[in-house]
């Protein structure tokens, strides 16, 4: 049987190969490409997604992949080969599902209201993308559609980025967090505004850049197999397992931008960089989950990156390399500002405390336009009155509401969002895990130490790429399932000290 198998792995190379031409043909897009490439572009990387969707979806592999049905039956669950079998079974059978016409369609209709948008925002424009936003809702629902038998019309494009998770699922997990979250956040509020004008002075890009690149490559991310550029909207692209790149941008009077969304662009490309190199070219080369992947990002912005230890280390460098502007400024001082919460109208920009809240608001707007309760030209005046009730904020314009988050101009409406909050979750609840594990963790990183938590989660995440699904990863690696209590547990402790609360309950 394993000459099949071989023969199966040659064509999923194939299409890796593919996707992954696509993959550099975005990363130029949304770095180096002037704008007269955008038209051509779109329908570069749209013939290149058919081509790979027509040969993925060819015949001959789902008859392999019956063909291969007792081979895998023999096999150990855990081995590579049956996960690769297994993984591209259910790609494929999805994948069957959605007409090659279709992704062709939705993706050169994608790439053309990115382009839109980028023009849009700034110009605080929302009319001229809406026409497309509503033909984006239709294809949305179009693609949830090629999978009939949901409970929720959103549960098939929740399940492409978080197999196994459902619209109800994720309502009464968030449902529950929110009912943990809101007292913090209330009792934060009630408290004097953390002071953060230390981090809002002049920092020159470069230098930040530098400094960036400094931080990052003490974490562990590879730069021999991967490099930064700069972008519109900071993210991570895998072209191969030796090449994994971020995306950056800098604000030059606001320290924590680029910092921040660097720390989080390489967590996610750690991740990729740490998978085991047998499962280069095999639909097991990326990570598993959009909630483990954020997960990942997450733990190294904020439970490492944004803690006091992190900063015993890094806050003299950061001061050699901005004497200027941070000499006279202490490491309480900063570390107070990186975590001053409040509430805020842009969720790229917001803290730990509220950035949830920022993502059930648009999981619960997604949800609404997809039932067709909520029209996309409502959609501007529903944001706000949402940011209202939740937040106490309304946006002054479109720009800084409904327009400020690239997703929904990029891609579908559904299912891009929860992973956010899934990711928060579990950094959490892995961190905890690490920390049982090599409870030194916590004392080595005060003096620059982070091999112990990258090799924890190099070996019980990074290098099983989408081997095992996001449930069976969270509960091999901390032997649970799923759960707020750890995010909850580490935000109170943190921001009650921080913010001198009474335990909230
Ligand atoms: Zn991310």
């Amino acid at each position: 049987m394993e000459p099949k198998l071989e023969e199966l792995k040659q064509r999923l190379a194939e299409i890796y190969d593919l996707r992954r031409a696509s993959s550099v043909l975005g990363w130029d897009q949304a770095t180096y490409m002037p704008p007269g490439g955008a038209e051509a572009r779109g329908r570069q990387i749209a013939t290149l997604d058919r081509l790979a969707h027509e040969k993925f979806t060819h015949p001959t592999i789902g008859r392999m992949l019956v063909e291969l049905r007792s081979y895998e039956g023999s096999l150990p669950y855990d081995s590579d080969e049956a996960a690769l079998i297994r993984v591209a079974r259910r790609d494929y059978e999805r994948a069957v599902k959605v007409p090659s016409s279709f992704v062709a369609k939705f993706s050169a209709h994608a790439a053309a209201t990115y382009e839109a948008w980028v023009k849009a925002r700034p110009a605080n424009d929302f009319a001229a993308v809406r026409p497309m936003l509503e033909k984006t809702l239709d294809y949305s629902r179009e693609l949830a559609n090629f999978f009939p038998g949901y409970d929720h019309i959103a549960d098939p494009l929740i399940d492409f980025a978080d197999y196994g998770m459902k619209a109800a699922t994720v309502s009464a997990l968030f449902a529950e967090l929110r009912k943990n979250l809101v007292p913090i956040v209330q009792a934060i509020i009630a408290q004097p505004v953390a002071d953060d004008s230390c981090i809002r002075q002049s920092f020159p890009e470069a230098q930040q850049l530098a400094f960036g690149q400094e931080v990052v490559k003490k974490l562990g991310y590879d730069f021999n197999r991967g490099r930064q550029d700069k972008t519109r909207h900071p993210f991570c692209t895998t072209f191969s397992l030796g090449d994994v790149r971020i995306a950056t941008r800098v604000k030059e009077n606001d320290l924590g931008d680029a910092l921040f969304s660097t720390i989080h662009e390489s967590g996610h490309a750690m991740y990729e960089q740490g998978i085991r190199a047998e499962l280069e070219g095999t639909p097991l080369a990326h990570g598993t989950s959009s909630g483990v992947h954020e997960s990942q990002s997450r733990l190294w912005e904020n439970v490492v990156g944004r803690g006091r230890g992190f900063w015993e280390y890094f806050y003299p460098k950061l001061q050699t390399a901005f004497p200027l502007q941070l000499d006279d400024e202490p490491l309480d001082t900063f570390y107070r500002a990186i975590n001053k919460v409040e509430r805020s109208l842009i969720r790229t920009d917001a803290d730990e405390v509220t950035y949830n809240l920022h993502v059930m608001i648009r999981f619960d707007l997604e949800l609404q336009l997809l039932e067709g309760k909520l029209a996309v030209r409502d959609l501007p005046e529903a944001w706000r009155a949402r940011y209202k009730s939740d937040l106490g904020l309304a946006a002054p314009d479109d720009r800084d509401g409904v327009l400020q988050d690239v997703h929904w101009y990029g891609g579908q409406i559904g299912g891009v969002f929860q992973g956010y909050t899934l990711g928060n979750i579990l950094s959490a609840q892995f961190y905890e895990a690490a920390t049982k594990a090599h409870p030194e963790i916590p004392n080595q990183i005060p003096r620059g130490e982070f091999g112990s938590l990258h090799g924890w989660l190099q070996e019980n995440i990074y290098q099983h790429g989408s081997k095992f699904t996001a449930n069976e990863i969270v509960k091999r690696a901390t032997g649970q399932d799923l759960t707020i209590e750890p995010c909850i547990r580490y935000l109170r402790t943190k921001y009650g000290e921080l913010y001198k609360l009474q335990h909230p309950e």
